[in-house]
C-alpha cells in the first residue's frame, strides 16, 4: 500500500509539472495569458466604396465587443461640426480624393490609445487606404506589441457599386447605413433604432463615385498587395447578399478557432506521443 501511495504521489507530481509546463508553453505561443480562443479581434476591412464595409463591421463589433473605427465617419463628424479640419476635408471628400495620411493616422492613433472599446480589439473600416497608412498602422501596433490578425478584402465589380452608392441612406450619428431598395428602413427615411432622419451623403452620387473608384484602384489597391505580402490577407465575394457575406466572414473567424485549438492540441500531442 505504502509503495502504491508513494507511486501515485510521484506520478501526480509529474502530471502537475507537465500541466504547468503546457500552460507556460501555451501562454508564450498565444502571446500573454489569453489563449487565442478568447474573443479578441484586430482586423481591417478593405473594399471600394459600397462594398459593404459599414454594413458588416457593426456585426463584427457585436460579436467581439471591440471598437469599430471608420475614418469616413470620423471625418464626416468633423464636417458636421464645421471644424477647420472638417471644412478642409469636405472639399476633398466631395471630390472623391483622399484626406492627408497624417490626419487619418492621427485619428486612428488617438482612438486606439484612448477609446475604452478598443481594449477588446478593433475593426478598421476605410483605413488604411494607402500604403503609408498601412505602414504607420504596423508601426503603431508594434509599439503596443500587437499584430493584425486579418486584412479582409471585400471584392466586388465596380459595375455593381453605382446602384449601391446612389441608393445608400445613412444615419449620420451612428454611421448605420440602409439602402432604398436592398435594405430599406422600416419607415421611409427614418433610422430604425433612434427614429431620427436618414440622409444621403453628399459624395454618394454617380459622378463622385467615378472619382472615388479611380482613387481606390490607384491608391488603395496597393494596400491589398501589402497585406498579401504579410500573409494575413483574405478575400470575400462581396457581391453576395449581406447574409452570405456575413457567413464568409464567420468562416474566417471559425478558421481562427480551429487553428487555435489544433495548436493547443499540438503541444499536448507532442508530449503524449513522446515516448
Ligand atoms: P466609402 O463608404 O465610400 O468607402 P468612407 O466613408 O470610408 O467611404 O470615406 C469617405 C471619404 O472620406 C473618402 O472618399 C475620403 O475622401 C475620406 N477618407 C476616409 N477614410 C480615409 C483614409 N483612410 N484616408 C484618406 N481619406 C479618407
Ligand atoms: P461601404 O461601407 O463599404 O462603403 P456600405 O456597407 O455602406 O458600404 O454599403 C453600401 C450600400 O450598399 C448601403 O446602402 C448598403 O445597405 C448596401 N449593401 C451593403 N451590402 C450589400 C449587399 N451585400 N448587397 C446589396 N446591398 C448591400
Amino acid at each position: 500500500m505504502g509503495y502504491l501511495d508513494d507511486e501515485v504521489k510521484r506520478l501526480q507530481g509529474i502530471l502537475d509539472s507537465i500541466e504547468a509546463r503546457v500552460k507556460t508553453l501555451e501562454e508564450s505561443q498565444f502571446g500573454g495569458s489569453k489563449p487565442k480562443t478568447a474573443k479578441e479581434i484586430r482586423m481591417i476591412l478593405i473594399g471600394p466604396p459600397g462594398a459593404g464595409k459599414g454594413t458588416q463591421a457593426p456585426k463584427i463589433k457585436e460579436k467581439f465587443s471591440c471598437c469599430h473605427l471608420a475614418t469616413g465617419d470620423m471625418l464626416r463628424s468633423q464636417v458636421a461640426k464645421k471644424t477647420p479640419l472638417g471644412r478642409e476635408a469636405k472639399k476633398i471628400m466631395d471630390q472623391g480624393g483622399l484626406v492627408s495620411d497624417d490626419i487619418v493616422i492621427g485619428m486612428i492613433k488617438e482612438e486606439l490609445e484612448n477609446n475604452p472599446e478598443c481594449k477588446g480589439g478593433f475593426i478598421l473600416d476605410g483605413f488604411p487606404r494607402t500604403v503609408p497608412q498601412a505602414a504607420s498602422l504596423d508601426a503603431m501596433l508594434r509599439e503596443r506589441n500587437q499584430t493584425l490578425q486579418h486584412a479582409v478584402e471585400l471584392q466586388i465589380d465596380d459595375s455593381l457599386l453605382v446602384a449601391r452608392i446612389t441608393g445608400r441612406l445613412v444615419h449620420p450619428a451612428s454611421g448605420r447605413s440602409y439602402h432604398s431598395l436592398f435594405n430599406p428602413p422600416k419607415k421611409a427615411m427614418t433610422d430604425d433604432v433612434t427614429g431620427e432622419p436618414l440622409v444621403q451623403r453628399s459624395d454618394d452620387n454617380a459622378e463622385a463615385l467615378k472619382k472615388r473608384l479611380a482613387t481606390y484602384h490607384q491608391q488603395t489597391a496597393p494596400v491589398v498587395g501589402y497585406y498579401q505580402n504579410t500573409g494575413i490577407w483574405k478575400a470575400i465575394d462581396a457581391s453576395q447578399e449581406p447574409g452570405q457575406v456575413w457567413k464568409s466572414l464567420l468562416a474566417i473567424f471559425d478558421g481562427d478557432q480551429k487553428k487555435a485549438s489544433s495548436a493547443g492540441g499540438g503541444i499536448l500531442s507532442k508530449l503524449t506521443h513522446r515516448s
